[in-house]
C-alpha cells in the first residue's frame, strides 16, 4: 500500500492475481523448519513448488524430507495447503492459505527404479527435473558432457505424462532437453531456467530450447539467483530485461517465475556442498562470496516496472502465476 492508504494500479493488481513461483530454493532436508515459507506467504504468493531432493543426495534421505515436510505441513493447515489437485490451489487463493507441493531436482531419487513415480506422486510432489547439472542414469545435465535422454528416461518421461507430474527440463543438458520434449505429450516447463542470450551461463538455456518449450505450449520460468541473471545482479530491470527477451521471442504466455529463492537456513549444509564440488563447477561463478538473490519481494515493484514497459494487464497476470496454472491444470490429471 501506498501512504495515502489507496493502493496504487500496480499493488492492487498484484493484490488480485494469482501468484506462482514455481521452485523455492531451500536447502532440502528434513531438519528445516518450514516457518520460512511465511518469507512467500506474507508477501503474497500463492503456490509454491518447494524441492525435497537433488542427485546429490541419496533417495532415502528424500524419502525423510518428503516425510518431515509433510508432517509439518499437514498440522499447519490454518494456513498452509498440501495440494493433490488444481483445485486445491484456487481453494488455498480463496482461503489466503500458501499452496504446495514438492519438487525433485534429478532421477537419482528413483533408486533406478520407475516404480518410485508413483510413490512419489502419492507423497505431493507434482514437478521432477531430469537432472541435477551431472549426468545420471536417466538423463544428461548441463555442467556435464551433452548426453541425451537414456531408454530409462523415455520411459520416465512417459510414466509422468501418465500420472499427471509436470515434466521439468531445468539444470539438464541441450540434447537432454531437446529428447524430453519431443516424447511428452503434455506442456513441459524450464521451472528456473534463464535465458543464456541474456547472460551467458551453462545452466542458462538458448533459443533453441525456448522456441521448443513453447511449442510444447509450456512455460520458462525465470531464476531470481544473481550469477544466472548477470554479474551477481539482481535488480528489478534485469529481471525485466529476462522477461522481455522470452516474451519477445516466444510470447507472454509462455513466461513465469521459479524464483529459486531461499530465505537463511539455521540447518548447516557444508557437509554435503563440500562433499561433491563437481556438481557445481569451477568458472560458472558458483563461488561468487555472496550470491545475490532476487525474491518474492521484489514483485510489487516488477509489477510497477511490467506496466511501465507496455504491457497489458492480462500478460501481466500470465506473469505472475496464470502461465505456470494452466501447465497445471493441463497436467496434474492422469491420463
Ligand atoms: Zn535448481
Amino acid at each position: 500500500m501506498s501512504n495515502t492508504g489507496m493502493a496504487s494500479q500496480a499493488e492492487q493488481l498484484y493484490m488480485d492475481a494469482f501468484v506462482w513461483d514455481a521452485h523455492a530454493g531451500v536447502f532440502p532436508d528434513s531438519a528445516i523448519d518450514l516457518k520460512l515459507l511465511n518469507s512467500w506467504r506474507d508477501k503474497g504468493v500463492n503456490y509454491l513448488s518447494i524441492n525435497v531432493g537433488f542427485d546429490v543426495m541419496d533417495w532415502q534421505k528424500t524419502l525423510k524430507t518428503l516425510a518431515a515436510y509433510r508432517r509439518w505441513l499437514l498440522a499447519r493447515e490454518q494456513c498452509f495447503v498440501l495440494v493433490s489437485t488444481i483445485q486445491d490451489v484456487v481453494r488455498a487463493k480463496r482461503e489466503d492459505k500458501l499452496a504446495v507441493t514438492f519438487d525433485i531436482e534429478g532421477m537419482n531419487a528413483l533408486n533406478g527404479d520407475i516404480n518410485m513415480l508413483s510413490v512419489y506422486h502419492a507423497l505431493g510432489v507434482r514437478q521432477m527435473l531430469f537432472a541435477y547439472n551431472l549426468n545420471n542414469e536417466a538423463a544428461g545435465g548441463c555442467h556435464d558432457t551433452d548426453m541425451g535422454l537414456t531408454e530409462f528416461g523415455r520411459s520416465i518421461v512417459r510414466e509422468m505424462n501418465r500420472l499427471g507430474i509436470i515434466v521439468d527440463c531445468s539444470h539438464a543438458s541441450l540434447q537432454t532437453t531437446l529428447d524430453i520434449m519431443a516424447e511428452s505429450t503434455k506442456p513441459v516447463v524450464f521451472s528456473h531456467s534463464n535465458p543464456r542470450a541474456v547472460w551467458e551461463h551453462q545452466r542458462n538455456i538458448l533459443d533453441q530450447q525456448i522456441k521448443a518449450c513453447a511449442q510444447t505450449g509450456g512455460v520458462i520460468g525465470i531464476n531470481g539467483m544473481g550469477i544466472f541473471l548477470g554479474d551477481n545482479d539482481v535488480r528489478t530491470k534485469t529481471l525485466l530485461k529476462h522477461i522481455c527477451y522470452v516474451s519477445e521471442l516466444v510470447g507472454t504466455e509462455h513466461v513465469g517465475f521459479g524464483f529459486d529463492y531461499t530465505p537463511d537456513v539455521e540447518v548447516d549444509i557444508g557437509d554435503i556442498l563440500r562433499s561433491r564440488p563437481d556438481y557445481w563447477p569451477q568458472g560458472q561463478a558458483y563461488d561468487t562470496p555472496k550470491i545475490n538473490h532476487a525474491g518474492p519481494s521484489q514483485l510489487p515493484e516488477l509489477v510497477q516496472g511490467l506496466m511501465d514497459y507496455g504491457f497489458e494487464d492480462d500478460e501481466i497476470r500470465g506473469f505472475l502465476g496464470e502461465n505456470f496454472k494452466r501447465v497445471a491444470t493441463l497436467t496434474w490429471t492422469s491420463s
